[in-house]
C-alpha cells in the first residue's frame, strides 16, 4: 500500500514559537518519491486548463511552483519579501499567522488577462495568499486557482480563499494551528 502523504510530513510542535505546529515539507520533499507524488498531484488537475504563469510565494512555493511551471510547460513568476527582487515592484502587506510581512512583485511580471495558479506549500490563516491574489488582480491578471500540499483548515484560509470566489486546492489537511 502506499504511504500516506501526512507521513512524509515532519510536524515539530512550538516552532517557530509556542502553540505552532510546524509542518515541516522538507521531510516530503528530500523523498524522490513523496516529492514527484505531490508535484504529480499538484500538476494533474490543471492539465489542459489554460495557464499562462505560475506564481510561487517565498520560499517554499518557488520549490513547488518551479516544479509545477516546468510540468506544465509556462512561466514562473517568484512573489517575494520586501526588498528582495531587483527591478520595480508592486508591494502588498499582510498578516501571518506569526507577524505581518510585506510581498512583492515586479510590475512587469503578469499581463492584463494573463491566467495565473497561486502555489505555495501551505495555507493558514491565508493572509499571504490573500496578499498574492491582490498583487495578481492590481496588474489584471486571472487567477485559474492556488494550490497548496497543505490546508489548515481550522485558520480559515481556505474558507476566505472560497469566499472569494477562487479556487482551491489542497493535497491534505490537518486540525489545528
Ligand atoms: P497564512 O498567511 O496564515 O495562510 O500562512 C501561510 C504561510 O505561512 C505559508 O507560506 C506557510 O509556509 C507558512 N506557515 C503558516 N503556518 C504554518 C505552519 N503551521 N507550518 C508551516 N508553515 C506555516
Amino acid at each position: 500500500m502506499m504511504k500516506p502523504l501526512e507521513d512524509y510530513i515532519r510536524t515539530i510542535p512550538d516552532y517557530p514559537k509556542k502553540g505552532i505546529m510546524f509542518r515541516d515539507v522538507t521531510s516530503l520533499w528530500q523523498d524522490a518519491q513523496g516529492f514527484r507524488r505531490v508535484i504529480d498531484a499538484l500538476v494533474h488537475p490543471f492539465i489542459g486548463e489554460k495557464i499562462d504563469k505560475i506564481v510561487g510565494i517565498e520560499s517554499r512555493g518557488f520549490v513547488l511552483g518551479g516544479a509545477i511551471a516546468h510540468q506544465l510547460s509556462v512561466g514562473f513568476v517568484p512573489l517575494r519579501k520586501k526588498g528582495k527582487l531587483p527591478y520595480k515592484t508592486y508591494s502588498q502587506e499582510y498578516t501571518l499567522e506569526y507577524g505581518t510581512d510585506v510581498l512583492e512583485m515586479h510590475i512587469d511580471a503578469i499581463e492584463k488577462g494573463e491566467r495565473v495558479l497561486i502555489v505555495d506549500d501551505l495555507i493558514a490563516t491565508g493572509g499571504t495568499a490573500e496578499a498574492a491574489v491582490k498583487l495578481i488582480h492590481q496588474v489584471g491578471g486571472h487567477i485559474v486557482g492556488t494550490a497548496f500540499i497543505i490546508d489548515l483548515p481550522d485558520l480559515g484560509g481556505s474558507e476566505k480563499l472560497k469566499a472569494m470566489n477562487i479556487p482551491i486546492l489542497a493535497l491534505t489537511s490537518f486540525e489545528g494551528h
